[in-house]
């Protein structure tokens, strides 16, 4: 433990477990400790920081923006917002957007809209209205959302949890379909989980779903906070299928790595429930978050990241296929969102980070046995092939098996 880490530890909350590893700087895919050693990013903190670590245009934009204008609160209009939007829609096919901060955010907003089109439009009788959720989903830690969590840690401590929830088993269209009531107002569904697992539906399960919803009048709504923007391959993964859903929930990506920025967005007569007053926050939409959501947006079109995250995304999971090492479980996921499940009872996910971490690559666990590879969009095949190169040498140092599972902690630390 260095001073910095014994602040951290003293300081601050635990809720997280961080890597032993102290970052000072960053630039494109690479992170520097406060030691001078380099790292590849593989995990671009979850997705947020598609663009690389400090992007020449959106820091430009960052900046230029912050010494013009920063935060107005939408009590005034601003000339940086209805661009934003603009672009935002036209973008993604969608009519209206709704400006946040954070992916939780975002997903109470769609929530909320979901609830009360339900009631104005749809007419289901006063506070009946449901959504339908999956096993295994993350939408984000407030109360609600924790509270339609399938995962027992999120949940622990934090009840009693808000009601109009129903969860099914992600994949299964049927399951889908049999749960779907006369009150039903919407699905929020994670086109591939990403905090689940990297957990990439049957195919045709999108498409199933968006039929099954528009024959009952629900609205499907797409939770692509980490999916979206690229990352799979895609601009949105539920382009994949060619699917539109009726609600949009962008995140992460949005705010170009450097600013919180989020956004709710749907068709018209979805987004028409909210009147003035009846959603709102202080800083969503402000200039400084919209001038960099739109530099953000240019940046994905002008360098062609979309098309880049589907040809290094192939690479990498080529290369990950062809590693085929006895305690690779399972290589899935898509475009840059790729996870590699481990044996456990051969090395877990954090003791396997531990050692990535100490080869010059920084990545995180999810679910404890899956291995996140997420780079920045903007990684270049050669630095994929330093990354494989890293991979592989710590999968070649790996004690076998039966001396892994016999071993007391030092040994797989
Ligand atoms: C990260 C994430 C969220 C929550 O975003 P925050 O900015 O952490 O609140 C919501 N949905 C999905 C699918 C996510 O991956």
């Amino acid at each position: 433990m260095n001073l910095w880490m014994e602040k951290e530890a003293r300081y601050c909350a635990r809720n997280y477990d961080p890597l032993p590893v102290v970052l000072g700087s960053g630039k494109g895919v690479w992170l520097r400790d406060v030691h001078g050693k380099s790292y590849l990013d593989m995990m671009s903190a979850y997705s947020a920081v598609s663009f690389g670590h400090g992007h020449p245009a959106l820091l430009a934009a960052l900046t230029e923006q912050a010494q013009r204008l920063a935060v107005t609160s939408r009590a005034f209009h601003t000339d940086q917002l209805g661009p934003f939007l603009e672009r935002l829609c036209s973008m993604t096919g969608q009519a209206k957007a709704l400006p946040m901060n954070t992916g939780a955010e975002a997903v109470e907003t769609a929530i909320k809209a979901a609830r009360k089109w339900g009631y104005k439009v749809k007419r289901i009788p006063d506070n009946k209205a449901q959504v339908i959720v999956c096993h295994g989903n993350f939408a984000g830690r407030t109360t609600t959302l924790v509270g339609f969590s399938s995962e027992p840690q999120y949940r622990g401590g934090f009840g009693p949890f808000a009601p109009g929830f129903v969860s099914i088993p992600f994949g299964d269209a049927a399951a889908l379909e049999a749960a779907i009531t006369s009150h039903t107002a919407a699905f929020l569904l994670e086109p591939i989980q990403g905090e689940g697992g990297i957990v990439v539906p049957p195919p045709g399960y999108l498409a199933a779903c968006r039929a099954i919803c528009a024959r009952h009048d629900v609205l499907l709504i797409c939770d692509e906070v980490q999916t979206g923007l690229g990352r799979t391959g895609r601009l949105l993964a539920c382009d994949h299928e060619a699917v539109k859903p009726d609600g949009l929930i962008l995140g992460k990506a949005l705010g170009g790595g450097l600013l919180p920025v989020s956004a709710f967005l749907a068709r018209e007569d979805v987004m028409d429930v909210f009147g003035p007053g009846d959603h709102g926050s202080t800083f969503g939409g402000n200039p400084l978050a919209a001038a960099v959501g739109s530099a953000a947006l240019r940046v994905l079109q002008e360098e062609n990241l979309v098309e880049r995250a589907s040809s290094m995304g192939d690479y990498l999971m080529a290369g990950l296929r062809k590693l085929r090492h006895p305690a690779i479980r399972d290589v899935r996921g898509k475009g840059l969102l790729i996870g590699l499940e481990l044996d456990p009872a051969w090395i877990s996910g954090r003791a396997f980070c531990e050692k990535l971490m100490h080869a010059g690559l920084l990545t995180k666990d999810t679910h404890s046995t899956v291995v996140r590879f997420a780079p920045p969009l903007v990684i270049t095949q050669d630095e994929l092939d330093t990354a494989l190169g890293i991979i592989r040498a710590v999968f070649d140092a790996l004690p076998a098996k039966e001396a892994a599972a016999g071993a007391a902690e030092p040994l797989i630390v």
